[in-house]
Protein backbone atom coordinates (compact mmCIF):
# COMPACT_ATOMS: atom_id res chain seq x y z
CA UNK A 1 0.00 0.00 0.00
CA UNK A 2 0.95 3.34 -0.78
CA UNK A 3 0.03 6.09 1.20
CA UNK A 4 -2.45 3.89 2.31
CA UNK A 5 -6.08 6.14 2.98
CA UNK A 6 -6.54 4.58 6.57
CA UNK A 7 -3.36 5.92 7.62
CA UNK A 8 -1.92 9.12 6.13
CA UNK A 9 1.74 10.31 7.47
CA UNK A 10 2.41 13.77 8.72
CA UNK A 11 4.81 15.26 6.00
CA UNK A 12 7.38 18.23 6.32
CA UNK A 13 9.20 19.33 4.18
CA UNK A 14 11.07 22.50 3.35
CA UNK A 15 14.63 23.96 3.30
CA UNK A 16 17.05 24.29 6.23
CA UNK A 17 17.07 27.89 6.31
CA UNK A 18 15.81 30.60 4.83
CA UNK A 19 18.35 32.10 2.95
CA UNK A 20 16.61 34.81 0.47
CA UNK A 21 12.83 35.84 0.14
CA UNK A 22 13.43 34.36 -3.83
CA UNK A 23 14.79 31.06 -2.04
CA UNK A 24 11.98 30.58 0.08
CA UNK A 25 8.95 31.50 -2.48
CA UNK A 26 10.97 29.34 -5.16
CA UNK A 27 10.75 26.23 -2.42
CA UNK A 28 7.34 26.84 -1.51
CA UNK A 29 6.55 27.09 -4.74
CA UNK A 30 8.13 24.36 -6.11
CA UNK A 31 7.26 21.87 -3.29
CA UNK A 32 3.69 22.93 -3.99
CA UNK A 33 3.62 21.76 -7.47
CA UNK A 34 4.95 18.19 -6.60
CA UNK A 35 2.66 17.62 -4.71
CA UNK A 36 -0.20 19.08 -6.92
CA UNK A 37 1.54 16.61 -9.75
CA UNK A 38 1.75 13.64 -7.09
CA UNK A 39 -1.61 14.12 -4.97
CA UNK A 40 0.31 14.56 -2.05
CA UNK A 41 -0.50 16.70 1.09
CA UNK A 42 1.91 19.01 2.53
CA UNK A 43 0.90 19.18 6.25
CA UNK A 44 3.90 21.58 7.06
CA UNK A 45 6.53 24.02 4.91
CA UNK A 46 9.77 24.16 7.44
CA UNK A 47 12.68 26.73 7.42
CA UNK A 48 15.13 27.70 10.22
CA UNK A 49 15.39 31.39 10.73
CA UNK A 50 17.80 30.97 13.95
CA UNK A 51 20.41 28.44 13.13
CA UNK A 52 22.43 27.28 15.78
CA UNK A 53 25.52 26.24 13.90
CA UNK A 54 28.34 25.14 15.71
CA UNK A 55 31.07 27.35 13.92
CA UNK A 56 30.29 31.09 14.37
CA UNK A 57 31.64 31.22 10.63
CA UNK A 58 28.90 29.46 9.76
CA UNK A 59 25.58 30.82 7.98
CA UNK A 60 23.09 31.42 11.08
CA UNK A 61 20.05 32.40 9.69
CA UNK A 62 18.44 35.44 8.72
CA UNK A 63 16.55 36.11 11.63
CA UNK A 64 13.50 38.31 12.09
CA UNK A 65 13.55 39.70 8.54
CA UNK A 66 12.49 36.38 7.38
CA UNK A 67 9.50 36.10 8.92
CA UNK A 68 7.48 38.25 6.76
CA UNK A 69 8.24 35.99 3.70
CA UNK A 70 7.16 33.02 5.59
CA UNK A 71 4.07 34.60 6.96
CA UNK A 72 3.56 35.24 3.27
CA UNK A 73 4.02 31.26 2.29
CA UNK A 74 1.80 30.09 5.08
CA UNK A 75 -1.30 32.61 3.55
CA UNK A 76 -0.72 31.71 -0.23
CA UNK A 77 -0.53 28.21 0.05
CA UNK A 78 -2.48 27.43 2.98
CA UNK A 79 0.17 25.18 4.70
CA UNK A 80 1.44 25.94 8.34
CA UNK A 81 5.15 27.62 8.60
CA UNK A 82 7.11 25.69 11.49
CA UNK A 83 10.35 27.54 12.56
CA UNK A 84 12.94 26.41 14.86
CA UNK A 85 12.43 28.80 18.22
CA UNK A 86 15.60 28.77 20.63
CA UNK A 87 14.28 31.80 23.15
CA UNK A 88 11.13 33.33 24.22
CA UNK A 89 11.78 36.28 22.43
CA UNK A 90 11.53 33.84 19.57
CA UNK A 91 8.60 32.35 20.12
CA UNK A 92 7.00 36.14 20.69
CA UNK A 93 8.24 37.15 17.22
CA UNK A 94 6.71 34.25 15.54
CA UNK A 95 3.33 34.68 17.27
CA UNK A 96 3.27 38.18 15.93
CA UNK A 97 3.87 37.05 12.41
CA UNK A 98 1.18 34.72 12.88
CA UNK A 99 3.33 31.16 12.68
CA UNK A 100 2.12 29.26 16.03
CA UNK A 101 4.02 25.93 14.82
CA UNK A 102 7.24 25.69 16.49
CA UNK A 103 10.06 23.41 17.05
CA UNK A 104 12.78 22.94 19.39
CA UNK A 105 16.10 21.92 18.23
CA UNK A 106 18.35 18.72 19.53
CA UNK A 107 21.02 21.99 20.74
CA UNK A 108 18.32 23.75 22.67
CA UNK A 109 17.01 20.13 23.97
CA UNK A 110 20.57 19.70 26.45
CA UNK A 111 19.26 22.83 28.49
CA UNK A 112 15.80 22.17 29.85
CA UNK A 113 16.44 25.34 31.33
CA UNK A 114 15.80 26.82 27.95
CA UNK A 115 13.38 24.64 27.30
CA UNK A 116 11.61 25.19 30.31
CA UNK A 117 11.45 29.09 29.28
CA UNK A 118 10.43 28.50 25.82
CA UNK A 119 7.31 26.26 27.42
CA UNK A 120 6.78 28.70 29.29
CA UNK A 121 6.44 31.70 26.68
CA UNK A 122 3.64 29.38 24.64
CA UNK A 123 2.09 28.35 27.90
CA UNK A 124 -2.31 27.80 27.35
CA UNK A 125 -1.90 29.23 23.83
CA UNK A 126 -2.78 27.61 20.88
CA UNK A 127 0.98 26.53 19.39
CA UNK A 128 1.87 23.47 18.15
CA UNK A 129 5.28 22.30 19.52
CA UNK A 130 7.35 19.51 17.91
CA UNK A 131 10.29 18.21 20.16
CA UNK A 132 13.27 17.30 18.66
CA UNK A 133 15.45 14.85 20.56
CA UNK A 134 18.54 16.05 22.53
CA UNK A 135 21.90 15.88 20.95
CA UNK A 136 22.60 13.35 23.37
CA UNK A 137 21.11 9.68 23.96
CA UNK A 138 18.86 10.40 26.82
CA UNK A 139 15.35 9.39 26.76
CA UNK A 140 14.66 10.98 30.55
CA UNK A 141 16.21 14.39 29.16
CA UNK A 142 14.04 14.04 25.80
CA UNK A 143 10.81 12.90 27.81
CA UNK A 144 11.40 15.62 30.25
CA UNK A 145 11.60 18.14 27.82
CA UNK A 146 7.77 17.06 26.39
CA UNK A 147 6.24 17.33 29.57
CA UNK A 148 7.67 20.81 29.93
CA UNK A 149 4.98 21.18 27.18
CA UNK A 150 2.29 19.40 28.37
CA UNK A 151 2.75 20.79 31.69
CA UNK A 152 2.36 24.30 29.44
CA UNK A 153 -1.18 23.04 28.31
CA UNK A 154 0.19 22.76 24.98
CA UNK A 155 -2.48 20.52 22.90
CA UNK A 156 -0.28 19.76 19.91
CA UNK A 157 3.03 18.69 21.17
CA UNK A 158 4.51 15.93 19.01
CA UNK A 159 8.25 14.59 19.07
CA UNK A 160 10.76 14.53 16.56
CA UNK A 161 13.90 11.56 16.37
CA UNK A 162 16.44 13.26 14.66
CA UNK A 163 19.60 11.17 15.75
CA UNK A 164 21.97 11.19 18.85
CA UNK A 165 25.40 12.62 18.53
CA UNK A 166 27.65 10.09 19.22
CA UNK A 167 31.02 11.53 17.60
CA UNK A 168 32.15 8.15 15.94
CA UNK A 169 32.77 7.92 12.27
CA UNK A 170 29.64 5.99 11.19
CA UNK A 171 28.36 6.57 7.24
CA UNK A 172 25.13 8.33 9.29
CA UNK A 173 25.41 11.93 10.71
CA UNK A 174 24.02 10.82 13.92
CA UNK A 175 23.39 7.41 15.58
CA UNK A 176 19.77 5.94 14.98
CA UNK A 177 19.50 4.30 18.58
CA UNK A 178 15.98 3.41 17.05
CA UNK A 179 15.42 1.68 21.08
CA UNK A 180 15.11 5.55 22.31
CA UNK A 181 12.14 7.07 20.19
CA UNK A 182 10.36 3.12 20.47
CA UNK A 183 10.66 3.72 23.91
CA UNK A 184 9.06 7.63 23.42
CA UNK A 185 6.53 5.62 21.71
CA UNK A 186 5.37 2.98 23.90
CA UNK A 187 5.40 5.76 26.94
CA UNK A 188 2.99 8.05 24.90
CA UNK A 189 0.93 5.96 22.54
CA UNK A 190 -1.27 9.21 21.60
CA UNK A 191 1.50 11.60 21.08
CA UNK A 192 2.72 11.54 17.06
CA UNK A 193 6.37 10.75 16.69
CA UNK A 194 8.31 11.91 13.38
CA UNK A 195 11.43 11.15 12.33
CA UNK A 196 13.85 13.49 10.50
CA UNK A 197 15.74 11.17 8.11
CA UNK A 198 17.83 14.27 6.66
CA UNK A 199 19.74 15.27 10.06
CA UNK A 200 19.84 11.03 11.22
CA UNK A 201 21.91 10.50 7.70
CA UNK A 202 23.23 13.76 6.70
CA UNK A 203 23.31 12.73 3.59
CA UNK A 204 20.78 12.11 1.10
CA UNK A 205 21.45 8.66 -0.25
CA UNK A 206 20.78 7.30 2.65
CA UNK A 207 17.27 8.78 3.27
CA UNK A 208 15.01 6.82 1.56
CA UNK A 209 15.83 3.76 3.41
CA UNK A 210 16.12 5.35 6.89
CA UNK A 211 12.62 7.36 6.20
CA UNK A 212 11.16 3.09 5.09
CA UNK A 213 12.40 2.22 8.68
CA UNK A 214 10.82 4.64 10.41
CA UNK A 215 7.88 4.69 9.08
CA UNK A 216 7.51 0.78 9.03
CA UNK A 217 8.32 1.06 12.84
CA UNK A 218 5.17 3.17 13.19
CA UNK A 219 6.61 6.55 13.11
CA UNK A 220 3.84 9.26 11.98
CA UNK A 221 5.29 11.32 9.55
CA UNK A 222 8.85 12.52 8.55
CA UNK A 223 10.42 16.09 8.31
CA UNK A 224 12.59 16.40 5.38
CA UNK A 225 14.57 18.81 4.06
CA UNK A 226 14.04 19.92 0.68
CA UNK A 227 15.69 23.17 -1.13
CA UNK A 228 15.69 23.91 -4.81
CA UNK A 229 19.09 23.72 -5.29
CA UNK A 230 20.39 21.95 -2.54
CA UNK A 231 24.26 22.02 -3.92
CA UNK A 232 24.14 26.01 -3.42
CA UNK A 233 22.44 25.52 -0.04
CA UNK A 234 24.21 27.97 3.07
CA UNK A 235 23.97 25.23 5.34
CA UNK A 236 23.24 21.60 5.04
CA UNK A 237 23.86 20.82 1.61
CA UNK A 238 24.84 17.00 1.39
CA UNK A 239 21.34 15.89 3.17
CA UNK A 240 18.98 18.37 1.28
CA UNK A 241 16.68 16.51 -1.45
CA UNK A 242 15.21 18.58 -4.46
CA UNK A 243 11.27 19.29 -4.25
CA UNK A 244 11.03 16.55 -7.24
CA UNK A 245 13.57 14.07 -5.39
CA UNK A 246 11.26 14.29 -2.03
CA UNK A 247 7.65 13.77 -3.92
CA UNK A 248 9.68 11.03 -5.89
CA UNK A 249 10.70 9.31 -2.63
CA UNK A 250 7.59 10.23 -0.41
CA UNK A 251 5.06 8.76 -2.90
CA UNK A 252 7.13 5.56 -3.36
CA UNK A 253 7.17 4.59 0.59
CA UNK A 254 5.10 2.15 2.27
CA UNK A 255 2.33 3.11 4.63
CA UNK A 256 2.01 0.21 7.08
CA UNK A 257 -2.24 0.18 8.16
CA UNK A 258 -2.92 0.24 11.65
CA UNK A 259 -5.62 -2.49 11.42
CA UNK A 260 -6.64 -5.81 13.56
CA UNK A 261 -5.29 -8.72 11.26
CA UNK A 262 -6.15 -12.23 12.23
CA UNK A 263 -2.93 -13.78 11.64
CA UNK A 264 -1.36 -11.41 13.64
CA UNK A 265 -3.86 -11.74 16.69
CA UNK A 266 -3.24 -15.77 16.15
CA UNK A 267 0.85 -15.23 16.68
CA UNK A 268 0.12 -12.63 19.65
CA UNK A 269 -1.55 -15.33 21.37
CA UNK A 270 0.90 -17.48 20.55
CA UNK A 271 3.32 -15.00 22.24
CA UNK A 272 1.01 -14.11 25.49
CA UNK A 273 1.86 -18.01 26.37
CA UNK A 274 5.33 -18.09 25.84
CA UNK A 275 6.06 -14.32 27.42
CA UNK A 276 3.78 -15.87 30.75
CA UNK A 277 6.10 -19.38 30.59
CA UNK A 278 9.45 -17.10 30.39
CA UNK A 279 7.81 -14.52 33.00
CA UNK A 280 8.01 -17.58 35.44
CA UNK A 281 11.12 -19.34 34.57
CA UNK A 282 13.40 -15.76 34.85
CA UNK A 283 11.66 -15.63 38.56
CA UNK A 284 12.47 -19.21 39.16
CA UNK A 285 16.07 -18.47 38.29
CA UNK A 286 16.44 -15.72 40.60
CA UNK A 287 15.16 -18.09 42.69
CA UNK A 288 17.64 -20.58 42.57
CA UNK A 289 20.30 -18.19 42.09
CA UNK A 290 19.43 -17.11 45.59
CA UNK A 291 19.71 -20.67 46.71
CA UNK A 292 23.11 -20.76 45.19
CA UNK A 293 24.26 -17.56 47.05
CA UNK A 294 23.68 -19.12 50.62
CA UNK A 295 25.94 -22.30 49.32
CA UNK A 296 28.43 -19.91 48.64
CA UNK A 297 27.98 -17.84 51.37
CA UNK A 298 28.10 -20.83 54.05
CA UNK A 299 31.07 -22.70 52.15
CA UNK A 300 32.99 -19.18 51.60
CA UNK A 301 32.60 -19.88 47.94
CA UNK A 302 33.71 -17.03 45.60
CA UNK A 303 30.46 -15.07 44.73
CA UNK A 304 32.05 -15.08 40.57
CA UNK A 305 33.64 -17.87 39.67
CA UNK A 306 34.05 -17.35 35.68
CA UNK A 307 34.07 -21.21 34.34
CA UNK A 308 31.22 -21.57 35.53
CA UNK A 309 29.16 -19.04 33.84
CA UNK A 310 31.13 -19.90 30.62
CA UNK A 311 28.88 -23.09 30.47
CA UNK A 312 25.90 -21.31 30.98
CA UNK A 313 26.89 -19.08 27.85
CA UNK A 314 27.61 -22.08 26.17
CA UNK A 315 24.26 -23.36 26.97
CA UNK A 316 22.35 -20.68 25.31
CA UNK A 317 24.12 -21.04 22.06
CA UNK A 318 22.60 -23.29 19.35
CA UNK A 319 24.19 -23.52 15.55
CA UNK A 320 20.06 -22.58 14.94
CA UNK A 321 20.11 -19.62 15.63
CA UNK A 322 20.36 -16.46 13.45
CA UNK A 323 22.63 -13.77 13.55
CA UNK A 324 20.62 -11.42 15.21
CA UNK A 325 19.68 -13.87 17.77
CA UNK A 326 23.19 -14.10 18.49
CA UNK A 327 23.60 -10.73 19.02
CA UNK A 328 20.69 -10.74 21.71
CA UNK A 329 22.64 -13.23 23.82
CA UNK A 330 25.47 -11.14 23.63
CA UNK A 331 23.63 -8.46 25.55
CA UNK A 332 21.06 -10.28 27.47
CA UNK A 333 23.51 -12.63 29.23
CA UNK A 334 25.60 -10.23 30.52
CA UNK A 335 22.43 -8.55 32.08
CA UNK A 336 21.51 -12.23 33.47
CA UNK A 337 24.79 -12.53 34.60
CA UNK A 338 25.10 -8.76 36.61
CA UNK A 339 21.83 -9.59 37.92
CA UNK A 340 22.56 -12.69 39.44
CA UNK A 341 25.57 -11.27 40.67
CA UNK A 342 23.90 -8.66 42.47
CA UNK A 343 21.76 -10.68 43.92
CA UNK A 344 24.32 -12.86 45.87
CA UNK A 345 25.53 -9.84 47.26
CA UNK A 346 25.06 -9.23 50.93
CA UNK A 347 23.70 -5.46 50.28
CA UNK A 348 21.78 -6.11 47.26
CA UNK A 349 19.69 -4.05 45.79
CA UNK A 350 15.93 -3.90 45.74
CA UNK A 351 15.16 -0.37 44.23
CA UNK A 352 17.29 1.15 41.07
CA UNK A 353 18.51 3.99 42.13
C1 LIG B 1 16.92 21.73 11.76
O1 LIG B 1 15.93 21.01 11.71
O2 LIG B 1 17.19 22.59 10.93
C2 LIG B 1 17.88 21.53 12.85
C3 LIG B 1 18.83 22.37 13.12
O3 LIG B 1 17.66 20.41 13.47
P1 LIG B 1 18.37 19.71 14.72
O4 LIG B 1 18.06 20.54 15.89
O5 LIG B 1 17.71 18.39 14.71
O6 LIG B 1 19.85 19.63 14.40
MN1 LIG C 1 19.44 21.51 8.77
Amino acid sequence: MTNSPERNPIWIAGPCAVESESQIRQSAQLLHDECERKGLHLDYFRAGVWKPRSHPDSFEGLGQQALPWLAEVQAQYGVPVCVEVLTPEHVRLCEQYGITTLWVGARTGVNPVEVQKIADTVRHKPFTVLVKNPLVADLKLWTGNIERFLQADVKGVMAVHRGFADNKENVLRNAPCWEIPIALKVKYPEMPILCDPSHLCGDVQYIPQTAQIALSYGFDGLMMECHPTPEKALSDAAQQLTPVQWAEMVSGLQCPVNQPDRDLLRQRALLKNVDHQLSQLLWQRMQIVDEIASIKKEKHLPVVQPHQWQKVVERYHHPEHDECYNRFLDQFLPLLHQHSILRQQDDKPHTES
